[in-house]
């Protein structure tokens, strides 16, 4: 196999209040990690000096995501960490949490917390169980709300919106497998990207009743952007597009052939 070439992506400031005080931070990504594991996003909140991290991912990249971290604020501000649910891929790296950020809660769904002490973690993680309704995370002057996302595709799943900058943080949904060689931050070709969720949310997601769930839950946010654990954040037009993309799929979950 020839090595992949290691394209390294710099974190930057996505979406900002007017007064800069709260930020969507992108943490960055190398295109080679591809090679070890599927390419993950993850998210960083900035509102003051307190910030919440999203998804951080599997051990391989924590290394990268706290140096990114450390880019924005100082890791001992980081008063949560948001698992949207429990795999690899999003909580893998949970065991170094409280040693790199020893101030932050850990918010994840509550038929996930007893599960937490198998990936190597059994003191130390300060655990809000969120209820399957949903909750609001404080981060400092603000808020962000969990949208239920249950069996899409976790059976304890949640979204994250955050109001300040409008964005959608829809962890699995709108995820996209990129083939070899290819990635991209921002959806452009909507039609060609259509082609690398499709697999994965017929096969992954578990049924239309899900999504048709979701869907109303969010319907009525003010989305400027959606940005996925996996794959390319939607903007723009492409935000609609993508939500009338997912009402339409068919053949999804237990109809999947
Ligand atoms: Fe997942």
């Amino acid at each position: 196999m020839i090595a992949m070439e290691r394209r390294v992506h710099r974190p930057f400031v996505v979406a900002e209040s007017k007064d800069g005080s709260h930020k969507f931070v992108w943490l960055g990504l190398d295109e080679a990690d591809a090679e070890k594991g599927i390419l993950t996003n993850q998210y960083l909140v900035v509102d003051g000096d307190e910030a919440l991290l999203i998804d951080p991912g599997g051990r391989f990249v924590f290394q990268r995501v706290y140096r990114s971290v450390a880019e924005f604020v100082s890791p001992d501000r980081v008063v949560g960490v948001f698992y949207s649910h429990q795999d690899p891929d999003v909580a893998g790296s949970i065991s170094l949490v409280p040693e790199f950020f020893p101030n932050a809660k850990i918010y994840i769904s509550a038929l996930w917390s007893r599960f937490l002490p198998h990936l190597g973690v059994e003191t130390g993680l300060d655990i809000v169980e969120i209820p399957d309704g949903g909750t609001e995370i404080p981060l400092g002057r603000h808020s962000l709300a969990a949208v239920p996302a249950h069996f899409l595709h976790s059976p304890g799943n949640f979204t994250l919106y955050d109001p300040a900058v409008k964005v959608l943080f829809s962890a699995d949904i709108g995820a996209a497998v990129f083939p070899p060689g290819e990635w991209y931050l921002y959806v452009e070709d909507f039609e060609k990207h259509a082609s690398y969720m499709e697999g994965f949310h017929r096969r992954y997601l578990c049924c239309k009743q899900a999504i048709d769930a979701w869907l109303s839950r969010v319907k009525n946010l003010k989305i400027e952007i959606i940005a996925p654990q996996h794959g390319s954040l939607f903007a723009g037009e492409n935000v609609r597009r993508f939500l009338s993309w997912l009402e339409s799929l068919k053949g999804v979950g237990l109809y999947c052939r």
